[in-house]
């Protein structure tokens, strides 16, 4: 089966603390794979060290097989909300129109063709009518939905996003949910850091759970059980009873 991510041994720390250790594990192409952990298990850390955004002290990253740099435009990774500036005085097309731009032709003008697919990245993230608002001036729901569609607009092969769920209101939710399932369809590799355990089971194929070492990566059915939760979350019955598992 193809890779959309391997990771091999790696380590990243925060000065002297500790985020991720010795993690090595393989994420399958053209499925939906979350991952999941407390607070400060690493989620972050090691989506973010992928995509070399922070150094690693050690390990090795391939994404769809190659280098990341590589396969760089084929990738896309959508940050957290909260780690954004949303004063930025830009509006919901310009974001989404940034999709478009590419590393090495960053001062080219954007043709007629990447307008036509911000347009539909717009479209499809429901924001249509809000294509002119400032992007400060959305919801969290509608501010994810951005996100969304600038990396929609990318047409990308591998998303990388952490915590879409986070802040977001139930239709946005189910709105992004039907984009990940209609995106998988398409044959692209999603990854997404989630929180909420209770929707884990019905939408996600493969699951990997931290704890700043790695717990378990595999399907779903195979991974999610009681012992892999309680090693990752600790002891919580409240969480154990609520998910029945
Ligand atoms: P998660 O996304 O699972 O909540 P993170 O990857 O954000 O976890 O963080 C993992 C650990 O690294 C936590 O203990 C966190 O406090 C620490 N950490 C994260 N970012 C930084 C940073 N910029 N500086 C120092 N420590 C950090
Ligand atoms: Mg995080």
């Amino acid at each position: 089966m193809n890779s959309a991510l391997d990771i091999e041994n790696l380590s990243v720390s925060y000065g002297k603390k500790i985020a991720l250790e010795n993690i090595s594990l393989s994420i399958p192409a053209g499925q939906i794979t979350g991952i999941i952990g407390p607070n400060g298990s690493g989620k972050s850390t090691l989506i973010k060290s992928a995509m070399n955004l922070i150094p690693a002290n050690s390990g090795n990253v391939r994404m769809l097989g190659s280098e990341l740099d590589k396969v760089r435009k084929r990738v896309s990774y959508v940050p957290q909300r909260e780690s954004v500036d949303w004063d930025y005085p830009v509006s919901v097309f310009d974001v989404i129109l940034m999709g478009r731009y590419r590393p090495g032709r960053l001062f080219l003008p954007l043709s007629a063709e990447d307008r036509k697919i911000a347009e539909e990245s717009l479209e499809r993230v429901q924001l249509t009518e809000y294509r002119n608002t400032q992007i400060g001036q959305l919801s969290g729901g509608q501010q994810q939905r951005v996100f969304i569609g600038r990396a929609l607009a990318q047409r990308a092969e591998l998303y990388l996003m952490d915590e879409p769920f986070a802040g977001v209101d139930a239709a946005t939710e189910k709105a992004i949910l039907d984009l990940m399932f209609d995106m998988k369809s398409q044959g692209q590799s999603i990854v997404l850091i989630h929180h909420d355990l209770v929707s884990v089971r019905d939408n996600f194929d493969h699951l990997v759970i931290l704890k700043n070492k790695l717990i378990a990566s595999g399907p779903t059915s195979e991974v999610f059980t009681t012992k892999n939760l309680i090693a990752s979350y600790g002891g919580s019955m409240r969480i154990m009873q609520e998910l029945d598992v």
